[in-house]
């Protein structure tokens, strides 16, 4: 894609290249369309707490029904997006449809849930989310605790300069900030003292083969042990198996989320899925 403000001018053109770049560019402008028409849709999947037997959260995860391509994944389109710039927009209107929905299941259940959000390096270096984010909690009448944020370990390692103030005053906000991927990031273990984190997502790579692979009990383990000691939560994310599931209990992992319990769903049938797994799990 040729840039006109020559920030990432292409050297040279092959036809792949072509192909490939005007692919881009139509991409680009039906994101732009589909924010404009607000056509994104945020589905959640349900975290689950295996010493309450309830579920006490959800992952907000963005979802685009192209007309033509039917559903396009976030990882095809997440990457643009933050690229273009287009993400702070669309890091918007996710934000405002996860806190509208938390609010109206919040009223359905007795005990309040929280909904976490994936945030892009770009979001967190714009200086105004804090305050953006203060005034969607006022509009909505949500409690800080009902909101979460998520960040890579490699965004935060990535960029630590800029966001660390953004991550302090989002913090004095008494919103929740998860660190995503954990053990993918090459993170070294000090900035977890300096940073306002509340949980750790154990990246479903380790989750995957803790039934065959004793390297990732042991990394699992590890994990839950400093994650218990700092005082932190751990979730276990892409739990699919009840295998893996008994693994996690005994490696002292209390949250875990992944397809065992539920997809991603619309919020439609969120309040089912979440019966279905309480009554199971109080079977
Ligand atoms: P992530 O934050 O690590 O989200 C977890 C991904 O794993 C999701 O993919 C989810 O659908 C998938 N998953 C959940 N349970 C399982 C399981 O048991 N097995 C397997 N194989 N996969 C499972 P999804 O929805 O395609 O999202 C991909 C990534 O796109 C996310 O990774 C996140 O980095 C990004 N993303 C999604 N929504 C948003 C958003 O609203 N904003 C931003 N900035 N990024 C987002
Ligand atoms: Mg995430
Ligand atoms: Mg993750
Ligand atoms: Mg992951």
């Amino acid at each position: 894609r040729a840039k006109s403000d020559g920030r990432n001018t292409w050297q040279f053109y092959t036809p792949e290249m072509n192909v490939h770049a005007s692919r881009l560019l139509e991409l680009e402008t039906e994101l732009r369309e589909a924010l404009q028409d607000r056509s994104f849709e945020v589905w959640y999947q349900p975290q689950v707490d295996l010493q309450q037997k309830r579920v006490v959260g959800f992952e907000a995860l963005v979802r685009w029904r192209h007309a033509q391509r039917g559903m396009v994944s976030p990882a095809e389109f997440i990457p643009l997006a933050e690229e273009t710039g287009l993400i702070v927009e669309l890091g918007h209107q996710v934000l405002e449809q996860a806190c509208r929905d938390i609010a109206v299941f919040n009223t359905s259940r007795n005990q309040p849930g929280y909904v976490a959000v994936n945030l892009s390096p770009r979001q967190l270096k714009d200086e105004q989310l804090p305050d953006y984010l203060d005034a969607l909690l006022s509009q909505h009448q949500l409690l800080p605790r009902c909101l979460e944020l998520e960040i890579t370990e490699s965004t935060l390692m990535d960029q630590m300069d800029q966001s660390l103030p953004i991550l302090h005053r989002i913090e004095q906000l008494g919103i929740a900030l998860s660190i995503d991927d954990f053990g993918t990031g090459y993170s070294s273990l000090s900035y977890l003292k300096q940073l306002p984190v509340h949980s750790l997502k154990i990246d479903r790579s380790f989750v995957q083969d803790v039934t065959t692979d004793r390297d990732d009990v042991a990394i699992v383990s590890a994990i839950s042990a400093m994650a218990a000691k700092l005082n932190l939560d751990v979730v276990a994310e892409g739990v699919e198996q009840v295998e893996q599931l008994q693994i996690l209990r005994d490696c002292n992992c209390n949250l875990v989320q992944g397809y065992y319990f539920s997809p991603p769903v619309p919020f439609e049938k969120l309040l089912e899925a979440c019966n279905r797994i309480e009554s199971e799990l109080n079977r």
